[in-house]
């Protein structure tokens, strides 16, 4: 799977080595991959007596996790496990990964001929506002979709506080807009 001429993402084969594959494999290996975690109770704890602010929260030993009280992360006290933040990141570069293959090969063919641009801008521009704002993106991972992120930037897409807007290059975006306003 591909995201432009510069990003090629391989998945791990059972010798864990990176292999090649096509974009329709990976993104049902990586559906799989993420309901795997999602139904992981150990990683997102779903019964009250695992996670602190359950109702009967008073029970929870807060030490269950054989841990010195200096460690911390994110969901410590609510029950999540130590490498809980890290997954998420996982999840969201993937589901972004997806988004990026979408956009540099699908669209405009399907999503522009069958008029349907302004749903995925749509479900990607917040999934970037809401993955960025939460810091499980990095600036440096939206690479493969920069311009875009400068065009929403430039157009309002992006809230000029939100975290999207600080890894835009506005002043390349406001190019991009008029580029758009000559071609039509
Ligand atoms: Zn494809």
């Amino acid at each position: 799977m591909s995201a432009g001429r510069a990003h090629s993402y391989t998945w791990l084969n059972n010798r864990l080595e990176p292999t090649e594959i096509p974009a329709h494999k990976y993104m049902s290996l990586m559906k799989r991959w993420i309901s795997a975690k999602i139904d992981d109770v150990q990683l997102f704890p779903t019964s009250p007596s695992t996670v602190s602010f359950a109702p009967n929260a008073a029970f929870v030993s807060v030490t269950a996790f054989s841990v010195s009280d200096s460690e911390d992360w994110v969901g410590r006290s609510s029950g999540f496990p130590k490498e809980f933040a890290s997954t998420c990141k996982t999840i969201f570069l993937q589901m972004f990964r997806v988004y990026a293959h979408l956009y540099w090969s699908h669209f405009v063919d399907p999503f522009y001929h069958l008029n349907l641009e302004k749903q995925l801008n749509s479900c990607f521009s917040n999934f970037l506002l809401t993955a960025t704002s939460l810091d499980m993106l990095r600036a440096e991972d939206l690479e493969p979709v920069q311009m875009l992120v400068d065009l929403w930037a430039a157009n309002g897409t992006f809230p000029p506080k939100s975290k999207a807007y600080s890894f835009a290059h506005v002043k390349s975006g406001e190019k991009l807009m008029q580029c758009g306003l000559e071609a039509s």
